[in-house]
């Protein structure tokens, strides 16, 4: 018998790892995707931030695929994921998460591949009533439909309470050892997971992106509300990842480093946007995105700085302001008070 090749949709979670092992058991040879939004919560931040150093730095689809001795293909939809989540069609989530729309866009991506590469079908963890938006039981076939995949996408947690796709009728898998996980609870999956010997695995609690996130979502958005235009580049959402963003005029606002691996990261992007950071005083660097900005604007961004410096205490502080071309500006400041940065300032 020819043996059958499925791709499943690695996304570093619980249900990925267990569908792919699921289809594993039934000799089907498997590799992974994993598709890389910009958005994906893995490893990033953790890498960035002090306080995550204890967690462990693992990107978390390689680790699931490790686990199951697959061979895992990640590919950057960086550039197609823009108009799935400025336009979707389907809306979004409690958050600016885009879930329907996204799954459809990540299955049809795999469709796409399974033909590129010869293989059979598809594999996703999904689980029936699992999630609210993306894996209700009514959009299941929503889903496998708008996205072209129709029967050749198996989602082999809750198979049987579904009807009978192309793998099973031609008997590539034995529906029989398929699931019927249904609903929120997750007991089942963790029992799964101790029967197959995984212990160490991800637990993401919102979501496998940060657009589940509601502070980001709000970053997200006041980001397009003060562009010209609603779209983004990579470098933007990685910036909505990291610093505190304060917003003291429509035309600017600041990201303002946390700690030294958030001042560390922001350095990378002196080129692109307005430096600004204390001399006098140990403090934080800080970026300043916005247009048309004028030296009263670098001063008050100077002043802000300083309130988050070591310096905030004194009468004056010297400030460095550094433009993308390299021209720097020295001044000095007295730092803002605390109570003349307004809270509806922090984005
Ligand atoms: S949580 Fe994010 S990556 Fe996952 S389906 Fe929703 S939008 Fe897509």
């Amino acid at each position: 018998m020819t043996q059958r090749k499925a791709v499943s949709l690695i996304s570093g979670g619980l249900d990925s790892l267990l569908a792919t092992k699921v289809m594993l058991e039934q000799g089907v040879h498997v590799e992974g995707i994993n598709f890389f939004t910009g958005f994906c919560v893995e490893g990033h931040t953790h890498a960035i931030r002090k306080r995550d150093q204890q967690k462990e730095k693992r990107n978390n689809a390689l680790w699931c695929a490790e686990q199951l001795g697959v061979k895992l293909h990640i590919i950057d939809v960086i550039e197609e994921y823009k108009d799935v989540l400025l336009n979707p069609k389907h809306g979004y989530g409690a958050n600016l998460n885009p879930c329907q729309d996204c799954k459809t866009f990540m299955i049809h991506k795999a469709l796409e591949w399974i033909k590129a590469h010869d293989f059979d079908f598809i594999i996703t963890g999904e689980v029936v009533g699992q999630r609210p938006m993306s894996q209700r039981k009514d959009l299941m076939p929503v889903i496998a439909r708008e996205s072209g995949a129709n029967d050749l996408l198996l989602r082999p947690l809750c198979a049987k309470n579904l009807p009978e796709t192309l793998p099973e009728r031609e008997g590539w898998v034995d529906r029989s050892r398929l699931l019927d996980f249904s609903g929120r609870n997750r007991k089942p999956q963790m029992a799964l997971a101790a029967q197959y010997g995984f212990t160490d695995y991800a637990t993401p609690a919102g979501g496998c992106c940060f657009l589940t996130d509601e502070n980001y979502s709000k970053k997200v958005v006041d980001m397009w509300q003060h562009r010209p235009s609603r779209d983004y580049e990579l470098d933007d959402i990685m910036l909505l990842k990291v610093g505190r963003h304060i917003r003291p005029k429509d035309n600017f606002k600041l990201i303002v480093g946390r700690e030294e691996g958030e001042n560390k990261f922001m350095e990378g992007y002196r080129k692109q946007f307005i430096s600004i950071y204390t001399t006098s005083h140990p403090g934080p660097l800080v970026l300043l995105d916005g247009r048309d900005i004028s030296d009263a604007d670098i001063e008050l961004a100077g002043r802000i700085t300083a309130r988050f410096g070591q310096g905030r205490d004194a009468e004056t502080v010297d400030v460095e302001a550094r433009l993308p071309g390299g021209e720097i500006k020295t001044f000095q400041v007295a730092p803002m008070p605390p109570h003349a940065i307004k809270p509806e300032w922090y984005v």
